[in-house]
């Protein structure tokens, strides 16, 4: 009989916490608990991944309606019914919800809605007032908006209220640069608005392939988006136009809507954790080593408040992984390595590996890209063009990195980034023969680099 309450407290509902909840106690047999303070499905299924995934669909369809024209099809002028999506949206999501709390019940899991924070290394408070012990603490909390400190900041809304508007905005200045910011800027100009996207630095989404996200950006300006790169916000007021923005490029300009997207902070604010000797990072991430174990050897941490690759899925390696080490005696380390992802901007980004840059500053390579139109859109008369590209090793002939800008990137890479990680070299793609006609043939048929460094 333990001492404890529980064998496993978990604190946050979301992508890490319920699988790590749910295996604990389902394929494990602990006695588990789980608070969450909002809703069940955390960041992901509530307010990220999911909905927006859904709105990328949404958008795309004026292109294809358009695309269907140029293919002989006789359409009317098609109207979007963003009340009538909304409200689908919404049901959805109370659907989704509902399949996370039985999936948690149906495990064992007991449930507090409430919000909950450490009173010491064993023992976790909860707002209703209620306190309880437990052998070990996992901490998956996720992150939450970053909301810039000027004049005016309360006009914007970030991407928690995105979901939600009344109704959609004919002007709207995003501001950022990264996923979020690209990913919404091509979502609400396909929905019909007129975008403005404001970013900080060179060029959008900094840290990808150069040669990628140059691509991206090019296609999202062809496409109607006016990107401002080196320029930022530096006020906001409302008048009788709408919301009046002074940038630093000494433009103002009125949009009816402003949404940031500047980055996530890691939510462990008021959770007691310094107190107990946990230290954060300068955003506020919860340190951990490369089992999740915090200083405190009862407490854990996984996810988005780590900030170590805030994405869906590797919060859910975290609490597998976690669950492995600690209730089934096998001690797994997370493998943040060659992760692939996504970028849902139009057209996507899909990226594994390393970026021609920091292949380049690590050894000798060799890179094969081709850019072209791809047959579909071409025959519509479109002029957008897609990238295939990988990066390889000239020593080892090893795929360091592929990435591709495509309609459907997300979905080549996922199977690119199995031979990725399994090693396979040049050779082993050019091996393979190609799947015919597709764009992502060109994967297997590059034969001469078109720049060695
Ligand atoms: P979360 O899912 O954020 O869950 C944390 C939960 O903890 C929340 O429900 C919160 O309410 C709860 N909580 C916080 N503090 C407490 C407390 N003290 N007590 C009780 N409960 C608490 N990733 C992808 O892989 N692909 C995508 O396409 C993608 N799109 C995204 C789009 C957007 C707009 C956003 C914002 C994110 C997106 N992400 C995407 C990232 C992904 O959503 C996160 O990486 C993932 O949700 C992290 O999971 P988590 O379990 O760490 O945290
Ligand atoms: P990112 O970190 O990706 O991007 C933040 C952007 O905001 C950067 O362009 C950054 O510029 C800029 N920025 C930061 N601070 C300021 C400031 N003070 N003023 C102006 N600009 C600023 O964060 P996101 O919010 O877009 O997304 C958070 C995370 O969620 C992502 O990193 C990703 O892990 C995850 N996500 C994943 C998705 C997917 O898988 N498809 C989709 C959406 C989110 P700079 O580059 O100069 O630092």
């Amino acid at each position: 009989m333990s001492d404890f309450d529980y064998d496993l407290f978990v604190i946050g509902g979301g992508s890490g916490g319920v699988r790590a909840a749910r295996v604990a106690a389902g394929e494990a047999g602990a006695k588990v608990a789980l608070a969450e303070q909002d809703r069940y499905g955390g960041t992901c299924v509530i307010r990220g991944c999911v909905p927006k995934k859904l709105m990328v669909f949404a958008s795309e369809y004026p292109g294809m309606v358009e695309d269907a024209r140029a293919y002989g099809w006789d359409l009317n002028d098609p109207e979007f019914d963003w009340t009538k999506f909304r409200t689908k949206l919404e049901a959805e999501l109370d659907r989704l919800e509902g399949i996370y709390r039985s999936l948690l019940k149906n495990a064992g899991v007991t449930t507090y809605d409430a919000r909950a924070r450490l009173k010491d290394a064993h023992t976790v408070e909860l707002s209703t007032g209620e306190t309880f012990t437990a052998k070990h603490i996992l901490i998956a909390t996720g992150g939450r908006p970053v909301v810039p400190d000027i004049p005016g900041w309360e006009l914007a809304i970030s991407s928690n209220e995105i979901f939600h508007l009344k109704e959609l905005p004919k002007r709207v200045l995003v501001v950022g640069g990264g996923y979020i910011a690209s990913e919404f800027a091509c979502i609400l100009h396909g929905l019909g608005c007129a975008v403005t996207q404001f970013y900080r630095g060179a060029q959008i989404l900094r840290g990808f392939d150069d040669e990628a996200r140059g691509l991206v950006a090019d296609e999202m300006q062809s496409r109607g988006i006016a990107i401002h790169c080196g320029t930022n916000i530096l006020e906001m007021e409302r008048d009788a136009d709408g919301i009046r923005v002074k940038a630093s490029n000494g433009t103002e300009a009125h949009f009816d809507q402003v949404l940031f997207a500047i980055g996530r902070d890691p939510n462990s604010n008021d959770m007691g954790l310094e107190e107990l000797g946990i230290e954060l990072g300068r955003r506020g991430e919860i340190l951990v080593d490369r089992y999740s174990q915090t200083p405190v050897p009862s407490v854990y941490a996984i996810g988005d408040v780590t900030d170590r690759v805030n994405l869906t899925p590797v919060a859910i390696r975290e609490g597998m992984a976690f669950v492995a080490t600690v209730f089934k005696g096998e001690p797994t380390p997370v493998d943040h390595d060659l992760i692939p992802s996504a970028v849902f901007t139009q057209p996507e980004l899909g990226t594994v590996g390393l970026t021609e840059e920091e292949a380049r500053e690590q050894e000798a390579i060799e890179v094969y890209s081709t850019s072209f139109k791809p047959m579909q859109q071409a025959f519509a008369g479109r002029a957008d063009r897609v990238l295939m590209k990988l990066v390889v090793s000239k020593a080892t002939r090893r795929v360091l990195g592929c990435h591709i800008v495509a309609p459907q990137a997300g979905e080549m890479i996922q199977m690119a980034g199995i031979a990725v990680k399994m090693g396979a070299t040049k050779e082993d793609f050019d091996r393979t023969v190609a799947v015919h006609p597709t764009m992502a043939e060109e994967l297997v048929t590059t034969r001469a680099p078109v720049r060695s460094a």
